[in-house]
């Protein structure tokens, strides 16, 4: 059945599972969803464009232009696996609770300075978006990376198995997505799948060197590593700082020259992000002088630590998602920004199941340990942590946040805006600059 599939495949080359847009010529896959069945648009597909439809309603077997198929989920990524082996690419996967799209904008960026490299667009981390990141490499494409993210163990085994990676990442395990973990273990071991299908094929690990975990978790497999603390690490960084533009050199071998990265990016934390980056460059062999100008040259996008220079105060906004371990970093790295006014706006964090109420007490007594001048927390869950000071306000939604700011307007503020994506933060931003 896959390899019929895949001969309309070779002959169209596009995929859409979205029946509002349908390229010309292009495959149908007619997903289901909780609220929606594609199978209902799969006449609207082919009228709009598609040159087939795959499908999983038993009535529209046998119907022009219909392919039927048990399952449509399973026939795309089955489909996605197939031209993956055909094209037989080396393929890097990346997983992780933080840094996984900016680690894997990186080190696109570094290979495709020598390279032809087709990586995950967005965000399409899971069992859809990996498959469709798979189907657009074509025989041009010399390297795939690909992200992979998951909030539910068993995930990235399923997600390795479609997308076979040759090549695999951690950028590290923390505290995000307990609810459907249920706990950091489950979260060490959904994103060790990675490492365990690695083990299993014999492909080669990019480790963090300071990270003692990963490093346990990987040790006796084929590996390369890198680190700030490390002097054995094959790529190795130096110098950060935070001025607040993340400053670095790095180098690859003892031996090897210092190179120097002014980044665009905000946040110490990115450090790591940056370093696997120079590791893959160096692996692939792209000078040291194109990765320092590649990663140099990165512009996050994405509310992802980003400054924004304002008129009356400076943003570093950075409330794409949180999580305990992502907000411990972000604080820990506007502490160390130098600035007589430091206001920091923190969103509640989600998706945290039974370990809420104590993080986010442990985030508000951080706040609170005097390296911010006014803090402003919003949402529910700050609402049972005990505060006293009054530096502190706390806000249950951020419309309530924008009242306050109209009345309230900050000036000559350096100000963090830190929270998950939930808390809709970046409303308040037009009333910070
Ligand atoms: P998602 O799960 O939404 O796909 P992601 O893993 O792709 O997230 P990014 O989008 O790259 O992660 O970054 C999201 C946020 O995580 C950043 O804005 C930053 O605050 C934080 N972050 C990035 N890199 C690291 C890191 N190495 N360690 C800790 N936190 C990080
Ligand atoms: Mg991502």
């Amino acid at each position: 059945m896959i390899k019929r599939l895949y001969d309309f495949f070779q002959k169209s080359q596009v995929v859409t599972t979205d029946s509002r847009q349908c390229p010309s010529g292009s495959l149908f896959f007619a997903l289901r969803g909780e609220n929606f069945d594609g199978n209902r648009y799969a006449a609207s597909a082919l009228e709009k464009g598609c040159s087939l439809a795959v499908v999983d309603d038993v009535e529209l077997s046998g119907k022009p232009g219909m392919f039927y198929v048990e399952d449509v989920l399973v026939a795309l990524q089955q489909l996605a696996n197939h031209h993956r082996r055909v094209l037989g690419l080396p393929i890097i996967g990346i997983t992780g609770s933080n840094g996984k799209t900016t680690t894997k904008e990186l080190v696109a960026s570094v290979l495709s300075m020598k390279y032809k490299v087709y990586y995950t667009q967005g965000n399409l981390n899971n069992h859809i978006g990996v498959p469709l990141t798979l189907l657009s490499m074509n025989k041009h494409t010399q390297i795939g990376v690909v992200e992979m993210g998951a909030n539910h163990p068993g995930e990235i085994a399923e997600l390795c198995r479609i997308a076979e990676p040759d090549f695999g990442v951690i950028t590290n395990v923390g505290k995000a997505h307990i609810e459907g973990f249920g706990s950091f273990e489950g979260v060490r071991q959904t994103k060790g799948e990675l490492y365990d299908f690695i083990r299993a094929t014999n492909g080669t690990l990019f480790v963090n060197a300071d990270d003692d975990m990963l490093m346990k978790m990987s040790d006796h497999l084929t590996r390369v590593t890198y680190g700030v603390n490390d002097n054995a690490a094959e790529v190795q960084g130096r110098n950060m700082d935070v001025n607040p533009f993340l400053l670095f050199q790095f180098r690859s071998g003892v031996n090897a020259n210092w190179h120097d990265v002014q980044s665009k990016m905000v946040g110490k934390y990115n450090i790591s992000n940056f370093l696997v980056a120079a590791a893959i460059g160096q692996f692939f062999q792209v000078d040291d002088i194109e990765v320092a100008w590649a990663l140099s040259s990165y512009v996050p996008e994405n509310n992802r630590s980003q400054l924004i220079n304002g008129v009356h105060n400076r943003v570093l906004m950075d409330a794409y998602n949180a999580n305990p371990s992502s907000m411990q970093v972000a604080l820990e790295n506007f502490k160390d920004i130098r600035h007589p006014f430091k206001v920091a706006i923190i969103g509640a964090m989600k998706e945290l199941g039974h370990i809420s109420d104590e993080e986010h007490k442990k985030v508000v007594r951080y706040l609170l340990g005097g390296a911010f001048h006014l803090v402003c927390l919003v949402g529910e869950e700050f609402e049972t942590v005990e505060i006293e000071s009054n530096m502190a306000h706390r806000f249950a939604k951020v419309d309530d946040l924008v009242a306050w700011l109209k009345d309230h307007p900050l000036k000559d503020a350096f100000v963090l805006v830190k929270g998950s994506r939930g808390n809709k933060l970046e409303q308040a931003l037009p009333y910070l600059q």
